[in-house]
């Protein structure tokens, strides 16, 4: 089947701003959760500072995936814990969400056990998965300084979509965790293999993909929302057959695929010119120094490392 593209954001106000992008992560679950059948979703883990995969039944548990983590996320045994829900579950389906690589990882999976018609797999565009021992020290650091992190977002929109924020929220009110937002931003992070990434097109092995639909403001300038848009390829019958299950609670807009074209759905993202410089410095003089180093805006990294360059000779 062609894909086929539409723009959509959810009709709830309050649930929009809570959700990274237009919230389709939410309406495509809700069918699955309201029908007795399960989601498997990443949720940030404040213990441990991970972004793990569950298996969820209610909306309740559902609401803690929401939000993007600038985190590679952990699949854990989530996998043979889905095979064995469906099994225990007969009559049962089961909807995946995740980054291209572990939605194309769980489609195979489910396909060699003979539960793929038993599943929707939805993947979202993906920029790269940045190292999680690199996420964990700044957190450490982070709480080190300004006690525990009872709440992370990595896009808060107060500011609207395309400003977002990342803050922690801990007892003595928010703190900016932009530091490490502009590390992810730099590309110097990210795993090697994403760099290489083969999910980053539009055609894709899964039912359905999210994203953000950006440039939607020259795009569709009249169903832009600067509170979030989501954008949703349709694979297959499947997915079709779920996203006209949901789109009564979003707002929908056919589009096509050269419109809502991104970087991301043409090429993986670029390995950062500076990104031996970076794991050297990170090795030797830890995470405070590079954040200083590496997430300051580009233009004014330059000139820095050029003067550091004339001080040394
Ligand atoms: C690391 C990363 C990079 C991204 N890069 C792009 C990009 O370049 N272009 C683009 O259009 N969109 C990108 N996205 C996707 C986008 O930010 C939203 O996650 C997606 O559109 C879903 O948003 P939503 O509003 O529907 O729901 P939300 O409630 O915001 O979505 C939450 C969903 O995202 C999943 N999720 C969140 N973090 C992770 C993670 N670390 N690993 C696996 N799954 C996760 C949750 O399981 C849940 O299914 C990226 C997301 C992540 C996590």
């Amino acid at each position: 089947m062609e894909t086929i593209v539409y723009a959509a954001r959810v009709k709830d106000k309050e649930l929009l701003k809570r959700s990274s992008s237009g919230g389709a992560f939410t309406a495509l679950s809700d069918v699955f959760l309201e029908n007795g059948d399960a989601v498997v979703c990443a949720v940030y883990n404040y213990t441990s500072h991970d972004c793990e995969y569950r298996l969820v039944l209610t909306k309740k548990e559902r609401d803690e995936a929401l939000g993007s983590k600038y985190v590679q996320s952990i699949p854990g045994k989530i996998f043979r814990e889905a095979e064995k829900w469906l099994r225990d579950n007969p009559g049962r389906r089961l909807l995946f969400v995740g980054t291209g690589c572990q939605a194309a990882g769980f489609a195979g999976f489910a396909k060699q056990r003979s539960l793929r018609d038993r599943t929707v797999v939805c993947d979202i565009i993906c920029h790269g998965s940045p190292s999680p021992s690199v996420w964990r020290d700044y957190i450490a650091g982070f709480e080190k300084k300004h006690g525990k992190a009872e709440y992370i977002t990595f896009k808060d929109k107060r500011n609207g979509w395309n400003k977002p924020l990342s803050l922690a929220v801990t007892d003595g009110g928010e703190v900016s965790i932009k530091g490490y937002k502009k590390l992810f931003t730099s590309n110097c992070t990210m795993r090697p293999c994403c760099h290489k990434c083969p999910y980053t097109k539009v055609e894709r092995d899964t039912d359905l993909t999210i994203g953000d639909y950006w440039h939607i403001e020259d795009k569709l300038p009249d169903f832009y929302d600067p509170m979030g848009n989501s954008l949703i390829l349709i694979h297959t019958e499947a997915g079709r057959e779920l996203f006209d299950k949901a789109s009564d609670a979003m707002y929908i807009m056919q589009s096509d695929v050269k419109s809502c074209l991104q970087k991301n759905l043409m090429r993986p993202t670029a390995v950062s010119p500076l990104r031996k410089d970076f794991w050297r410095d990170y090795r030797k003089h830890g995470i405070d120094y590079v954040v200083k180093k590496y997430a300051m805006p580009r233009g004014f990294r330059k000139i820095t490392m050029k003067i550091q360059k004339i001080v040394k000779s």
